[in-house]
């Protein structure tokens, strides 16, 4: 069975695009087939994968508005040993582009089926925003992980974006679930972090992962030399953690 997971929460810079390339990676090196689509205009996963996002002919942009197969968006065999379906700035017109067409939220879900048996992971890195390309992300999700800074507005953002899925759920996809709340770039220093921390595991329960990514310059620097941090520094706490969540997914 494959498992489609959307990689959302609308606030941008809380670690979306560092968990999507990076857990990628790391599930590709549990020998599992992966691909990870790129949904955000700004093509930040497609150049941490290694693709250019400047140069690549065949986006997702194609896929949705229906100019492509999504086989001719594949690049296959990134430096991270998973595929990856490119994004760049073209996406930007597509909400406004999909406007009138039938099923619009559904277009990511349908190209997908086209593909999905080959992979056990389809991970999809969301853009920072609950818009058009979100819903198709949820839409062709089978659940939901939402990466987050624990700092002092995240719970509130929160409640919009679990109230967003559970519309999604009764409207378009009954599947959708929440896989996991994960805390990122963590300072266990930081007494807010730790508050928060307390109360999202209050809160959520055994929904937030075991697993924490905390601050590590690694994970930062990676995506400057178009790699997953596991073939930048393998032994950094950064490559570490993303392992870990990656054995606790697939231990679940
Ligand atoms: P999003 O996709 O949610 O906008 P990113 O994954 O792009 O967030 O992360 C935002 C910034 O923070 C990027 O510059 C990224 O390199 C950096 N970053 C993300 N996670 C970590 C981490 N655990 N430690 C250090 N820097 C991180
Ligand atoms: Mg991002």
């Amino acid at each position: 069975m494959t498992k489609i997971l959307a990689i959302t929460n609308q606030k941008g810079g809380v670690g979306k695009t560092t968990t999507s390339v990076n857990l990628a990676a790391s599930l590709a090196a549990a020998d599992k087939c992966v691909l990870l689509v790129d949904l955000d205009p700004q093509g930040n996963a497609t150049m941490g994968s290694g693709t250019n996002k400047q140069t690549v002919k065949t986006t997702v942009y194609h896929v949705l508005l229906g100019h492509a197969e999504i086989q001719q968006a594949l690049v296959s065999g990134t430096q991270g040993k998973y595929d990856l379906i490119p994004a760049n700035r073209d996406l930007a017109g597509a909400e406004v582009e999909m406007v009138d067409f039938p099923q619009r939220e559904a277009r990511l879900k349908t190209a997908l089926q086209e593909i999905q048996h080959e992979y056990d992971y389809i991970l999809i890195d969301c853009p920072p925003a609950l818009n058009l390309l979100t819903l198709n992300g949820l839409c062709a999700a089978h659940a939901v992980m939402i990466p987050m800074q624990c700092e002092y507005y995240a719970l509130e953002g929160l409640s919009d974006l679990v109230n967003t899925i559970k519309r999604v759920r009764g409207s378009f996809n009954p599947v959708l679930r929440i896989e996991g709340l994960l805390r990122t770039m963590f300072d266990p220093r930081n007494i807010l972090a730790q508050q928060v921390s307390d109360q999202l595991q209050k809160h959520f329960g055994d929904k937030v992962y075991r697993t924490v990514i905390p601050r590590n310059v690694r994970l930062a620097e990676a995506p400057g030399f178009g790699l997953p941090v596991l073939y930048h520094d393998g032994q950094s706490k950064g490559a570490q953690a993303y392992l870990e969540l990656a054995k606790e997914i697939l231990n679940a």
